[in-house]
């Protein structure tokens, strides 16, 4: 019983076929999450493909139904050695986006995996399915290495509307939090900073949409008759956009910017690379906050980003004055930003600089969240991955897009810690969708260092330390800070 015995486990299903067999099965379930939805195939993939695999490696497995009437229920599967032990909740999704399969190169399906250049491919492979197959090879190699003994509880939860924005995840959260209690939470969704760092993230960006309008008239207005003597929508709203946003992409409206970004979190992104070359596409350099580095701007800081802008008919343009016009702009924020209050925010500035007659209406809005980079399990994460790979992984304070950790982080009070296995190239809502090989391997790895040093003394200290009453105040304090700063 060896941690080497753990890695020979997990790389031999990668050498031996049997990981790409199952990760062929699962991208041949076509579980399109969406309006229209077949619920056939989503169910299928949690009773044909999640429930036996869980199941066989001693979890139970139950059918929680979604709080939020029409939708897919919820996969809640546990593994409890002792109740008194550790408790590591993980989660994914079951549900892709849909194949689009026209649009695939020659020889690619998306329900097909296809090994092409070092990669596979198929829909879902990189979003969410690769990813958590990843996770749960690592899971067995580590229980077969240990003898079926991990040392620790795992649970996870499974969902099958994350592509559609998660409903009823939050809810069956808040229902079911004794059930779903844990000590910290890990899992695998998004990308790494780049397609050869291992990446950790702590957390995500919230996102805020909403709708500026100016409906002035009934129809248009002959501009030679009527321009200069009436107003224009369209010339309304796009000076009202540039009182929010100034023309270097830089937010100037002060109620909807974060408060500093805090030391532990900026000492993490010096760390990071994030300039042309990792991205692979050259980055705007005069564009967004002055004074920042490209990831404080990326990661540390708010973007508005005008979405939609329509007046008129663009498509046959006629010599009218537009009876109206309407945008949707996005706010991407991190901990901190007082955006429960945005509309208010929006309506008083609107209405200070003079304009009036533009309406805001809040569309939809997801919080942000971020485990202080300070926290003794990042630490513990950090050498668990260094263990498998020799190098301490990137820390992202948040992830730039959205992932629902609100659920676990705010609503179930967890430490949350995501590993991901992918890259910002693989194409996850697209075609040609794919997953470096390297990556799984490197993932495979990664995760059987992870779940193995969960049974192992410094996971119990880094499970005290974050329970000690001094850390748990100062945890607690920081928790309870970004809670009243997110409800401000
Ligand atoms: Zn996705």
């Amino acid at each position: 019983m060896s941690k080497e015995q753990a890695f020979e486990h997990a790389a031999r299903t990668f050498t031996d076929g049997s990981f790409e067999r199952e990760l062929a099965r699962r991208v041949a379930v076509p579980s399109v999450s969406g309006p229209g939805a077949d619920d056939a195939p989503l169910m299928a993939y949690f009773e044909t493909i999640l429930q036996p695999d869980l199941e066989s490696m001693g979890f139970t497995c139950a059918y929680l139904p979604n709080p939020i009437a029409g939708q897919s229920p919820f996969l809640l599967a546990e593994r409890i050695e002792s109740p008194n032990a550790l408790t590591v909740l993980s989660y994914g999704h079951g549900d892709v986006v849909p194949g689009y399969d026209d649009q695939w190169e020659a020889g690619l399906s998306p329900w097909t995996l296809t090994l092409r250049d070092g990669a596979w491919y198929g829909r879902g492979i990189a979003d969410n399915k690769g990813q958590h197959t990843i996770n749960f090879a690592a899971l067995r190699a580590v229980l077969d290495a240990r003898h079926g003994k991990l040392g620790y509880n795992v649970k996870v939860l499974f969902e099958l509307g994350e592509e559609r924005s998660s409903p009823g995840l939050r809810q069956v959260c808040a229902q079911h939090r004794d059930a779903l209690a844990a000590d910290v939470f890990i899992a695998s969704d998004g990308p790494r900073v780049s397609i050869d760092e291992p990446t950790i993230f702590l957390g995500s960006r919230g996102s805020l949409v909403f709708e500026l309008s100016c409906n002035l008239r009934e129809g248009g207005l002959h501009s030679g008759n009527w321009g200069g003597i009436m107003k224009n929508p369209a010339v309304l709203l796009a000076n009202a956009i540039g009182t929010l946003v100034d023309g270097r992409g830089r937010i100037v409206i002060d109620g909807l910017l974060p408060p500093a970004i805090p030391e532990p979190v900026r000492e993490v992104l010096a760390k990071l690379t994030v300039d042309s070359k990792s991205l692979g596409k050259r980055i705007d350099d005069d564009w967004g906050e002055p004074g920042l580095t490209a990831a404080e701007r990326l990661l540390g800081w708010n973007t508005l980003e005008v979405l939609t802008l329509h007046a008129g008919n663009p498509a046959k343009p006629v010599n009218a004055i537009p009876p109206s016009a309407s945008a949707h702009v996005q706010l991407r924020f991190v901990v901190g930003t007082n955006w429960r209050e945005a509309e208010s925010i929006l309506r008083a500035h609107l209405d200070q600089a003079g304009y009036t007659d533009i309406n805001v209406k809040i569309v939809r809005g997801s919080p942000a969240t971020r485990l202080d980079p300070a926290s003794p399990w990042v630490t513990w994460i950090k050498d668990a991955i260094a263990q498998a790979t020799g190098a301490e992984p990137s820390v992202v304070p948040n992830l730039g897009g959205t992932v629902p950790n609100d659920a676990f982080s705010e609503i179930l009070g967890l430490p949350t810690i995501w590993v991901p296995h992918s890259y910002p190239g693989c194409k996850q809502h697209a075609a040609n969708e794919h997953l470096p090989l390297n990556i799984v391997q490197q993932g495979l790895r990664m995760m059987t260092s992870v779940f193995w040093e969960l049974g192992e003394a410094p996971a119990q200290v880094a499970w005290r330390e974050a329970n000690t009453p001094a850390t748990t105040q100062a945890a607690t304090q920081s928790a309870t800070q970004a809670a009243t700063q997110a409800n401000a």
